[in-house]
């Protein structure tokens, strides 16, 4: 029986397990499908405190399992599929048929951005001009022109974000009206370097001879007209999909699927002995320190409700 099993190495399970380990209880970390989490797909981290010069996501994300790592955090690969997390002794059932029983449980198995699916995505994907964060790698598209995909909040907020960086912003939206709120749609329309495109879809992203984004290739739903619109940038802003499958039986979620925090907290659940962090429960914040922060907290009410049990 493990004391604590901390589910997911972004920065909320890395974070959780630093600050486990420290306190004694010997955390098992299970890594999930994304070993290191979010982080790793991007290329620099400009606004992590305590980097001023900036850090790649890989080696931030290996610093904090190092950090974890030596104050006794175990690792295994593994994915959880099925979760028993509503009786005192919790089971957790891998994909391969493996069962670990603990007595908490830290569920920080984060989320992943919406993609389009749609060639040269992938290809030119962490560096060569498609991302999904502006606020990580708006500063490397500096006086070059981007296309952000997309008409809610997250699309308005990105697009507004780029224009301190960008010289023009295309929002490309697939109706004729946005998503976003009111306020949100208002300063995005009103900005005079963004231009939105309505009813446009974008069909495919183009690389120049140096394998980078040269355009994207782009379709009006309404006249099936085709184009290219030069970028350099490609900001998909469409959403994401928090991964919380297998908890969804035992602990509240929202139509979306995001983990809700008990009232009161942001990391305690209905349920004793189960928390959550990061990115599976936050669809606001959702950056590297908010993260980690909420993995302090989830590791430290577990601590707490240990001691209460003994
Ligand atoms: P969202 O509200 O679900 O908006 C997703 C946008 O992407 C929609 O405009 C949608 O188009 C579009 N979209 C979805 N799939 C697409 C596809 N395959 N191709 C092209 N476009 C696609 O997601 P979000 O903007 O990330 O916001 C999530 C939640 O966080 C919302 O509740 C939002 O209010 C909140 N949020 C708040 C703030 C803030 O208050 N500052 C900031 C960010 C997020 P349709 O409109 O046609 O469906």
């Amino acid at each position: 029986m493990e004391n604590v099993i901390i589910l997911g190495t972004g920065c909320a399970g890395l974070t959780a397990a630093i600050y486990a380990a420290r306190a004694n209880l010997n955390p098992l970390v299970l890594e999930g499908g994304q070993p290191g989490g979010q982080l790793t797909t991007t290329s620099e981290v400009e606004n992590f405190p305590g980097w001023p010069e900036g850090i790649d996501g890989f080696t931030l994300m290996d610093h904090l399992r190092k950090q974890a790592t030596r104050f006794g955090a175990r690792t295994q690969f593994a994915q959880v599929s099925e979760a028993k997390l509503h009786r005192e002794d919790k089971e957790l059932v891998t994909d391969g048929g493996e069962v670990y029983k603990t007595k908490a449980v830290i569920v920080a198995t984060g989320a992943r951005p919406r993609l389009l699916d749609i060639p040269g995505e992938k290809e030119m994907f962490g560096g060569k001009g498609v991302t999904t964060c502006a606020t990580c790698d708006g500063a490397f598209y500096r006086d070059m022109e981007v296309i952000v995909v997309g008409g809610g909040d997250s699309a308005c907020e990105e697009a507004l974000f780029l224009t301190r960086f960008c010289s023009r912003v295309h929002m490309l939206h697939r109706r004729d009206e946005l998503r976003a709120s009111s306020i949100m749609a208002d300063r995005v329309m009103e900005h005079e370097k963004i231009d939105i495109h309505w009813d446009t879809v974008p069909v495919e992203v183009l690389a120049g001879g140096d394998g980078t984004m040269r355009a994207a290739k782009i379709r009006n739903v309404k006249t099936n007209e085709e184009s290219e619109l030069e970028a350099k940038g490609f900001f998909i802003a469409i959403g994401h999909i928090p991964n919380t499958g297998p908890f969804a039986q035992d602990l509240h979620v929202d139509d979306k699927g995001y983990l809700i925090p008990e009232n009161g907290s942001q990391v305690k659940t209905h349920l004793p002995g189960v928390y959550v962090a990061g990115d599976c429960a936050d669809q606001v914040y959702r950056q590297a320190i908010t993260a980690a922060g909420m993995g302090c907290q989830a590791a430290m009410e577990a601590e707490r409700w240990l001691a209460s049990q003994e």
